[in-house]
Parts: structure tokens; C-alpha cells; sequence
């Protein structure tokens, strides 16, 4: 079988959280386009149910689903969807997260832990609850989280240490179960991207200063960050696992 056959996702079941839009939505197109059956996982269901509309039309089976990534009910309930409607699962893309620029001496607790309880105990939930599936279903499965360089190194100009944090966090979290699910075929992994072009980055004053920054001098597209995720959620990728991947034009090389 040839290197682009071994790629395809075909008959797999995955679910994409923060899958309504952004990187989220790009990747959960990707998945589709190997083949895969995707689950659209977001807070924002109407924008979910239309993004999962749009990757039905790809030929694949896709689902919407309301969830927010902080809450278990939520979340195990996503899981229970999920198997109910796809049957199994066997790729989970734990993405969902958030920011907030605010600097360190004026961060509220309440500032702190909207961050983390996201982006860090959301991953750790959504990932726990997919590796359980898969721990049942006793064939293994592929868990990919998204952190950040910001897991790697600290942005500037803006102040946001619940974010780099919560990033870091996110690299050694998936490292942990990598080891953890070693030996049960559960491989996990993480990217992380540098400044996306999204909703999230679409609003901040420095992207010029970033632009500046960049080896590259652009952000990347969502788009950029498709086929990693494909390469790890397949067979392809059998003996990574516990990685972190960078995709960020270099930024993090100096
Ligand atoms: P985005 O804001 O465009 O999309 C995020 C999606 O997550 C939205 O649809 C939102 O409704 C959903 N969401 C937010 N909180 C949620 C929750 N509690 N439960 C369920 N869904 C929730 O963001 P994006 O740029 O696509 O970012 C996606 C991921 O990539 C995030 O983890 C982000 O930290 C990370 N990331 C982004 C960049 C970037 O530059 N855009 C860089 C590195 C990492």
C-alpha cells in the first residue's frame, strides 16, 4: 500500500472539540477528507450544526454536539453521542481552548482559572473520556491535543500567563498519557501551532508586531496545520507517540 493509502481515515470515528470553527473546523475538514466520520464538539452549537452540515457534503457521516469541555456531564455525554450514533471512537482532536490578555498583577483568580479550567482541565477531560472509550473498545485509538508555542516559549507583546501556562501544561498532560496508555495502542500526541489567522487572533492590535517577529513574517492558516493532525490520527504515525509538534514558521528557533 502506498505512503498516501496508508494516510486515509476511512471507517474511523473522531471528534474535533472547538470544532465550529477555526482550527478546529479546518482539521475536522481534514479528517473528512481522509475519510473519517467527524463529530463537531462546541460550545456554540448553531455554529457547530452548520460546520457539520458543510463536512457532511464531503460524504461522510458528521454529528453536532453541544458540549462545553469544562463540564464532565458534558462531556462523558458527548462520548455516550458519539457511540450511540458512530458506533465507536477512535480519534479525538482535544482543542477547544481560549485566551485572555491581562497582566499578571491584575489577574483575578476568576481570570486564572477560566483559562485553565479550559484550555488545560478541558483537554485533560475530553482526552481522559476518549482514552476511557478506547481502553473499553480494547483496539487502541489516536488522542491529539492542541497547546501552543506558547507551551514553549512566552509571547510578547501580550501579557497572558494563564494561557502559556495552560500550554505547557497541555505538553506535559499528553506526554503523561502517552506513558500511561503506552502498551494499549492509545498513542497520544500534541501540536503546537505559532499565531494562527482565526477568530481568536482575528481582534489583537500586535499582529503587526508578530508579523515582525516571525522568521516567516506572516501567521499561519488554519489550513497549515490539516495534514499533521491527519499524519497523527492515522496508522502512519504508529510509533509517535508522546510528541509535541511545532508548526510556527520558525518562531520559537531563537
Ligand atoms: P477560535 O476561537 O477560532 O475557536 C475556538 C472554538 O472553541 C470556538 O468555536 C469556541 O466556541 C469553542 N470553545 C471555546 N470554549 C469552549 C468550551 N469550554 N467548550 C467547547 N467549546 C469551546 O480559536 P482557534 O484559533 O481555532 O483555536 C483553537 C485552539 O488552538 C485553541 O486551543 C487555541 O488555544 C489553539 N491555538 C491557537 C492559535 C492561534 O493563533 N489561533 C495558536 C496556537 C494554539
Amino acid at each position: 500500500m502506498g505512503i498516501l493509502e496508508k494516510m486515509r481515515l476511512d471507517g474511523k470515528k473522531a471528534f474535533v472539540t472547538g470544532g465550529a470553527r477555526g482550527i478546529g473546523k479546518s482539521v475536522a475538514t481534514a479528517l473528512a477528507e481522509a475519510g473519517a466520520d467527524v463529530a463537531i464538539v462546541d460550545m456554540d452549537l448553531e455554529t457547530a450544526q452548520k460546520t457539520a452540515a458543510e463536512i457532511a457534503e464531503l460524504g461522510v457521516k458528521t454529528l453536532a454536539i453541544k458540549a462545553d469541555v469544562t463540564s464532565p456531564d458534558d462531556v462523558n455525554n458527548m462520548i455516550d453521542v458519539i457511540v450511540e450514533n458512530f458506533g465507536e471512537l477512535n480519534i479525538a482532536f482535544c482543542n477547544a481552548g481560549i485566551g485572555n490578555n491581562i497582566p499578571a498583577e491584575e489577574m483575578t483568580l476568576n481570570d486564572w482559572q477560566k483559562v485553565i479550567d479550559v484550555n488545560l482541565t478541558g483537554v485533560f477531560l475530553t482526552a481522559q473520556a476518549a482514552g476511557k472509550q478506547m481502553l473499553k473498545q480494547g483496539k487502541g485509538g489516536s488522542i491529539i491535543n492542541t497547546a501552543s508555542m506558547s507551551g514553549h516559549i512566552v509571547n510578547v507583546p501580550q501579557p497572558q500567563c494563564s494561557y502559556n501556562a495552560s500550554k505547557a501544561g497541555v505538553i506535559q498532560l499528553t506526554k503523561s498519557l502517552a506513558i500511561e496508555w503506552a502498551t494499549r495502542g492509545i498513542r497520544v500526541n500534541s501540536i503546537s501551532p505559532g499565531y494562527i489567522g482565526t477568530d481568536l487572533t482575528a481582534s489583537s492590535p500586535n499582529i503587526g508586531e508578530w508579523n515582525r517577529l516571525s522568521p516567516v513574517h506572516r501567521l499561519g492558516t488554519p489550513e497549515e496545520l490539516q495534514a499533521i493532525v491527519v499524519y497523527l490520527a492515522g496508522d502512519c504515525s504508529s510509533f509517535t507517540t508522546g510528541a509535541d509538534i511545532l508548526v510556527d514558521g520558525a518562531f520559537t528557533c531563537f
